[in-house]
């Protein structure tokens, strides 16, 4: 997505000094932002119908297509009519003129109104009825999955790995320890999705060896499991460790037995907490 910092001096001035302090993080939405981020609503982050435009001086937003009168929008709620809208993109500005002072609402249909449609156009004009039309500031967007309504990237970044990452988890949860450098973090998580470059995972990709026995013990086939705990010299590793935090006896077989949550039930408040 394409930042727009430039727009930040549209923000209303209560925001405007917070806008400056996070001028790399927050942007303002358009509705061509909203357009990019078709893209982002792929990744199962509902982007798109989470950001509500703010009617202001109608010059963003768009009619029937976008979403301001409510969560809907009006080309969804009122099919029959967008099809009949000579300007399906149109702006809310494009749908009316002032008139001495009073805002007036004007429709260009590609043929009369008539039959089933006559019902959604009361419809719509129930809708516009409650709508004040005002110029005294501009179209704004609030985003629903935002802080405060803010939008920022750094968020929406946030909600995209999360969901990606517990995709391709399988629906597990992932936690990631922040007092460990990312690169152990991703070491764990590849090694409990038996995605390490272990013997046994090269040979299965074709990779031409000597051997896929583990090279520590030369006895069992090298998967992620055996090198990294029923391998003996992971297992006096371990051992090693459990003594060291008082945990008793190694009782695990697989990585996932290792760092299941059952597992840490017995794991001293000390460092339950890290
Ligand atoms: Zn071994």
């Amino acid at each position: 997505m394409k930042k727009q910092r430039s727009s930040l001096c549209l923000i209303e001035d209560d925001d405007f000094v917070k806008g400056l302090r996070s001028a790399y993080t927050l942007v303002l939405i358009t509705h061509s932002t909203i357009d990019q981020g078709v893209e982002i609503d792929v990744t199962g982050v509902e982007f798109t119908s989470s950001c509500i435009g703010v009617l202001g001086d109608r010059r963003d937003i768009r009619f029937r297509v976008d979403r301001w009168v409510d969560n809907r929008r009006l080309c969804d709620r009122l099919p029959r009519l967008y099809h009949l809208d000579r300007r399906k993109e149109g702006l809310v500005w494009d749908k009316g003129a002032w008139v001495n002072n009073e805002w007036c609402w004007e429709w260009e249909w590609v043929r009369s109104i008539r039959g089933r449609v006559s019902r959604e156009f009361e419809e719509l004009l129930d809708i516009i009825q409650n709508i004040v039309v005002q110029s005294i500031c501009r179209d704004k967007w609030r985003w629903a999955l935002g802080v405060n309504s803010d939008f920022k990237v750094k968020e929406l970044a946030r909600l995209v790995k999360e969901k990606i990452l517990h995709e391709k988890s399988g629906g597990q949860n992932m936690i990631w320890n922040k007092l460990v450098p990312k690169k152990v973090n991703i070491f764990v998580w590849g090694a409990l999705k038996g995605r390490l470059s272990v013997r046994v995972e090269l040979d299965r990709r074709g990779i031409d060896l000597d051997s896929v026995f583990c090279p520590c013990c030369n006895n069992i086939m090298e998967t992620c499991a055996h090198c990294l705990v029923t391998c003996d010299l992971a297992m006096s590793v371990w051992n090693k460790i459990f003594n060291w935090w008082k945990l008793g006896s190694v009782n695990a077989f697989t990585i996932d037995d290792l760092f299941s949550s059952n597992g840490s039930a017995n794991v001293p408040n000390f460092l339950s907490r890290i």
